[in-house]
């Protein structure tokens, strides 16, 4: 019992390497999602530039236009003042001539705030293109070391399969079962030390009895708290 005891706490050491192999591959698919979600965000934030910098032109565009039609229309009221009669009508077209130049220069003001937003927003696009080609180059590496490191964990876990049915082998069927059912179970150990007489799995403290009988080593003893199979180490033997 001795010997199937060493046994177990081979296969256990190396299902505990194929537990960590099979979690981090199934790690791998949303480390990458994520990767592709931070690359998203940094591609957003330029199309928020490029969004507002059609605004901004089309903007200016409408200015454009609404002044442009403003100066015709000064030019109707001075082809006007040539035919006018009466100096009042003269004086009238006048004053609607000096409003609609106001009107004019206010959208020149607004204008050229436009000009400076748009200057603003090509250095934000700039900056904002740079360093989404920082974030691509970057997570283009991260996805690759990702796909390498899943190739390596994918033959590390084949190469250490293999070794952990060599030695399940060597294990009687049934205590082989009996151990798999308790390490599926409690997702950690199957096989723990008794240490100070208190179980490892389960940190209770078990019976003298427990403690003697895994320290005799003539049979499987289970921890009666969490079923987990128990052994003395060598260096907590008392003899
Ligand atoms: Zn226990």
């Amino acid at each position: 019992m001795k010997e199937s005891m060493a046994q177990l706490l081979a296969v256990q050491q190396l299902d505990r390497k194929l537990m960590r192999f099979r979690r981090e591959i199934r790690d791998i698919p949303a480390r990458k999602e994520a990767l592709d979600q931070e690359k998203a965000s940094a591609e957003e934030r330029l199309n928020d530039i490029e969004q507002r910098q059609r605004q901004n032109a089309a903007e200016q565009g409408n200015l454009e236009s609404e002044i442009e039609s403003l100066r015709e229309q000064i030019k109707r009221y001075k082809r006007q003042q040539l035919d006018v009669k009466t100096n009042d009508e003269y004086r009238a077209l006048t004053h609607e001539i000096s409003a609609v130049e106001q009107k004019i220069s206010q959208l020149e003001d607004r204008e050229i705030e436009l000009m400076e937003t748009a200057e603003r927003l090509n250095a934000e696009h700039r900056e904002a293109r740079e360093r989404l080609d920082d974030e691509e180059d970057r997570i283009g590496a991260e996805k690759e070391a990702l796909d390498r490191r899943l190739e390596e964990v994918q033959r590390d876990l084949d190469e250490v399969s293999a070794r952990r049915e060599e030695k399940a082998a060597k294990v009687d069927k049934r205590t082989l079962a009996h151990y798999k059912r308790i390490f599926d179970n409690r997702g950690d150990y199957a096989v723990v030390p008794i240490e100070n007489g208190v179980c490892t799995g389960c940190h209770m403290k078990v019976t003298p009895q427990t403690v003697h009988d895994a320290q005799a080593a003539q049979k499987l003893v289970a921890c009666n708290y969490c079923g987990r199979l128990l052994y003395v180490p060598a260096d907590h033997r008392t003899s």
